[in-house]
């Protein structure tokens, strides 16, 4: 059964449902059952999903590191593990819940599948529907950079750019699929949610988090993450949830605006501009379930401007980790958060275990990426310029 997670109306899981008629979105209710041994994920709490998974339409999602920030968390005076969702096949997190959305598409007997996206989503969804044989449609808006059409017409899926208001794609691709025999995969697809929730899984198989950061444009990924965590409880294997924090991008922020305004609904962000185009979405479909949420379980809302993602960006290249601006809004936030800015709204305590996830690759946004000093010489040079370096990094260093 599908319910709305607003006015708990039910729907039948035989028909392609994603949205109730009230316009929120639906959900699957939690599960309860106990973790297994295998050497995935989807083995290991293979009784925590709808239905059963077939390998085959795998790319190797999941089971992603999880590293311990050792620079970070002296800065800023908490244990801090980075969940490296960089890892998945197509370097973002959006892979787990494309996995689980390609068995439902399939479940209801669909042969096309699609999805509206600009960036991690759109390659994730073209890269499951390859992998399965699957007819599949990217709608994409039509300011989108040439660049990152690129990789998905090498995976073969049909590419549309289409004029007019991003926001209401979303809503006319669900209506038109259902007519012309397309399941759209969209962002916070009642499936695509249930994938999400391996991450919390994986967390809690490694470390029993106290905070845990999630960048937020539609909400798909945070439902996902506060549902399995909820699964965790309700089965007994953890104790108390932890605190969950969303992050948004302030050029692009209707979840913590309506938050802090303390309002039930969100409005549309008035001409949205952020260097995280992955979370830059003004009107989130998820936007009113992630503020239910965020109250019934008393979580934060921080936003972060382009200056403190770019420094955060950095922070985590030094930790040996490259992620793309939308994924260090998390660290940003964290330092806002320890930094009592925000006293308000709540802050992190010290010594406290703090997950942040780094939910999608650096490789993918190159342009913005600052080079750093670098010097040249000739091969018979070499050794005096090595010299040279050395001995201007110790001086810095002030040795
Ligand atoms: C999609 C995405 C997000 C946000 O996920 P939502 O489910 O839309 O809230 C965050 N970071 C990156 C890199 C993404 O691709
Ligand atoms: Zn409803």
């Amino acid at each position: 059964m599908l319910k709305c997670t607003s006015c708990g109306r039910e729907y039948s899981l035989r028909k392609p449902y994603q949205r109730c008629e009230c316009g929120e979105p639906l959900e699957l209710e939690l599960f309860k059952s106990t973790p297994g041994i295998g050497r995935r994920i989807w083995e290991r709490f293979l009784g925590f999903f709808p239905f059963e998974l077939n390998p085959d339409l795998s790319l190797g999602e999941g089971d992603t590191s999880l590293t311990k920030a050792k620079k970070l968390s002296k800065e800023l005076g908490v244990k801090l593990y980075l969940k490296n969702e960089t890892l998945n096949p197509t370097w973002s997190f959006k892979d787990r819940g494309t996995y689980i959305g390609i068995h439902r598409a399939l479940q209801l007997g669909f042969e096309k599948i699609g999805t509206v996206s600009t960036g991690n989503m759109a390659a994730s969804v073209a890269a499951y529907g390859a992998r399965a044989g699957l007819e599949t449609y990217i709608l994409v808006s039509s300011t989108i950079p040439e660049e990152k059409l690129k990789a998905l017409a090498l995976y073969g899926a049909r590419i549309i750019k289409v004029q007019g208001d991003y926001g209401e794609l979303y809503y006319k691709s669900l209506k038109i699929g259902r007519k012309r025999g397309i399941y759209f995969i969209n962002s916070d697809d009642p499936f695509r949610v249930e994938g999400y929730k391996t991450i919390s899984f994986e967390i809690i198989e490694e470390v029993t988090p106290d905070y845990v950061v999630v960048p937020t444009s539609s909400g798909g990924l945070f439902r996902g993450i506060v549902k399995g965590f909820l699964e965790l409880k309700e089965s007994e294997l953890i104790e108390k949830l932890p605190c969950f924090v969303v992050v948004q991008a302030e050029g692009c922020s209707p979840i913590c605006k309506a938050f802090n305004d303390r309002k039930e609904k969100i409005e549309r962000f008035e001409s949205p501009h952020t260097i995280a185009h992955a979370i830059e979405n003004p009107c989130p479909p998820s936007g009113n379930a992630v503020l239910r949420l965020l109250k019934k379980i008393k979580g934060l809302c921080v936003a972060v401007s382009d200056e403190e993602i770019l420094d955060a960006q950095r922070a985590l290249g030094k930790e040996g980790l490259f992620v793309q601006p939308a994924s260090a809004t998390g660290i940003a936030a964290i330092r806002k958060l320890k930094e009592k800015e925000i006293i308000e709204d709540g802050t992190i305590e010290e010594n406290s275990r703090v997950v942040s996830i780094l939910t999608g690759s650096g490789l993918k946004t190159l342009s913005h990426v600052e080079g750093g000093e670098i010097k040249e010489c000739w091969l018979q040079e070499l050794e005096e310029c090595l010299r040279y370096r050395e001995e201007k990094e110790m001086s810095l260093q002030g040795y």
